[in-house]
């Protein structure tokens, strides 16, 4: 217990300027994937409404996260937490307990899952269909950005210091 108010005291306090620099890969993600639906299917009035709902779940998204993951995080309420979303999330909901982190992160994270799976799924099924440059670019940008960009800021900025380091599902699996 000692040890872990030692680590929360060393954490580092996250400026508005590296809390903007977090989330722009997960804007980025937002948008290419909104941009690889539209184009995909032609700017029909379908692929308009796909990519406006796919862009409300990537808010939602976010959001859902605040609710049901960042009250039960060490970083609620601070700014520490280096995306903001717990300073955020602590004007939106009360605090919960610290110790079901690991449960509450496994049952939510699931929920925005598909925002990684919609766009590379959607833009491969119009490539086979009517192949596109423009498409193929967005379709790998989508990719690198949200597969390798993404989780590895996320890794740097947050895994390192975080004091839930040893029972965080996410760390266990991207950084040993
Ligand atoms: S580190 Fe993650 S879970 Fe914790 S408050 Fe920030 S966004 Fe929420």
């Amino acid at each position: 217990m000692r040890m872990l108010l030692v680590q929360t005291a060393a954490m580092h306090s996250y400026t508005n300027q590296e809390i903007v620099r977090a989330n722009l890969p997960y804007a980025a993600m937002i948008m290419l994937g909104a941009a690889t639906i539209a184009l995909g299917y032609h700017f029909s009035v379908g692929s308009i409404w796909g990519a406006l709902a796919y862009f409300a779940y990537g808010f939602g998204g976010a959001l859902w996260i605040m609710a049901f993951v960042c009250p039960y995080c060490a970083h609620f309420g601070a700014r520490t937490c280096p995306c903001g979303y717990g300073a955020v999330a602590a004007r939106l909901v009360k605090k919960g307990d610290r110790e079901c982190f690991p449960q509450k992160f496994k049952r939510h994270i699931p929920v925005i899952v598909p925002l990684w799976i919609i766009p590379p799924a959607l833009g491969v099924a119009a490539l086979v269909r009517s192949f596109n440059w423009l498409l193929l670019v967005l379709v790998c940008l989508f990719a690198v950005n949200a597969f390798i960009i993404l989780p590895l800021v996320s890794k740097r900025d947050s895994c390192g210091g975080c004091p839930q380091r040893e029972i965080c599902p996410w760390t266990s699996s991207t950084c040993g």
